[in-house]
């Protein structure tokens, strides 16, 4: 017998009931019409998001990032899998503007996380492909919210350092996780990328067996080009820790230092100001980017565009020209 696939009518207040009882199928529908590129899908998320609101923002969000083969995914799925042990419930996500490029994700895969793909208290979730890494961010940043709504009181934000998408990241956590493998004469490797003056903490991983040394050594080293940095906050000195993902070694201590970071933050204020400044910086760059989508996703608006950017291109036109004429389109 054949199985027709019906597709359920989308109910809104179901979904919101069903995420509200943290029922994880509701969870993983409501983030499909988040990334769904469906005109009504999107109003619908909008206004689940909205009224999930109040719910949400109780979750310690962090960021995690580091080059391929650091031991990301090892090390979020055994601290993940402390973390469940201790009774949080933990969702993974991801954030990889390549995946609109491969097809696929390499970050958040399941597949990496073997121990909390079937931890009933953890939820992975890979990369939206969205086009841009504006895009990206704009998905995570609502599914965040759906699984705070839902529960998850750790939200890991996963991410690899392709171009900007670790300031991006930076800015939508609570704390930024900087993993860094023991140097092999490439001890200062996150400096040139500035990765350093966004980090909450450095973690050098692999820190067991013959990598030991090399990883404590690592870390005096960052330790010394952390101390040259201007602090980003008074309060707030990010500190080096090593440890060992594989062998779940100093993941306790290095959860103690996110959770002591949100205390001391929480007491001046600037972990709450850190979160009112992201929802607004977050709004103006939604903005940025529905301008952007209306501007070039109407078709005569768009071949206009295209015309204007050869007459500027050529040197036929001032850009000054080209862009009043464009901000008159829009009526601006
Ligand atoms: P990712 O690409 O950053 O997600 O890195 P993976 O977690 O896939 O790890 C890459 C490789 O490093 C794998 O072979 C892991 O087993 C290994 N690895 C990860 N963490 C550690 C660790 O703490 N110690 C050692 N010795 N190997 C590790």
């Amino acid at each position: 017998m054949t199985q027709t696939v019906s597709r359920r009518p989308l109910d809104p207040i179901a979904l919101a009931d069903g995420i509200r009882s943290g029922n994880r199928a509701s969870l993983a529908r409501a983030i499909t019409l988040v990334e769904s590129r469906k005109a009504d899908h999107r109003a619908i998320a909008r206004q689940l998001v909205q009224d999930l609101l109040p719910l949400t923002g109780k979750a310690l969000r962090v960021g995690i990032t580091g080059v391929p083969g650091v031991g990301k995914s090892t090390t979020i799925d055994q601290l993940g899998s402390n973390l469940t042990a201790q009774g949080h419930k933990v969702a993974v996500l991801a954030v990889d503007p390549s995946s609109t490029r491969t097809g696929g994700s390499i970050l958040g895969d399941k597949t990496r996380m073997a121990q909390l793909a079937v931890d009933s208290n953890a939820f992975i979730r890979p990369s939206p492909s969205a086009g841009t890494l504006g895009g990206v961010a704009a998905k995570t940043r609502e599914t965040m919210l759906l699984c705070e709504a839902a529960g998850f009181d750790v939200i890991l934000v996963e991410t690899v350092g392709i171009g900007q998408s670790e300031t991006t990241v930076a800015d939508m956590v609570d704390f930024f996780l900087v993993l860094m493998l023991p140097g092999a004469g490439d001890e200062l490797q996150g400096i040139k990328k500035g990765v350093l003056e966004i980090a909450d903490m450095i973690a050098v991983n692999k820190a067991d067996g013959e990598g030991a040394l090399r990883a404590r050594a690592a870390a005096s080293d960052y330790r010394a080009a952390l101390h040259i940095l201007a602090p980003r906050s008074l309060t707030w000195s990010p500190p080096v820790v090593t440890i060992s993902g594989l062998a779940n070694e100093g993941l306790q201590e290095m959860w103690a230092q996110v959770e002591l970071h949100r205390d001391k933050m929480s007491a001046t204020g600037e972990f709450q100001k850190r979160r009112a400044d992201q929802q607004v910086a977050w709004m103006w760059d939604l903005l940025q980017q529905r301008m952007m989508e209306a501007l070039t996703g109407n078709a005569s608006t768009a071949g206009r565009l295209k015309q204007l950017e050869a007459q500027v291109r050529n040197g036929d036109t001032a850009v000054s020209v080209a862009v009043e004429e464009i901000a008159s389109i829009i009526g601006v």
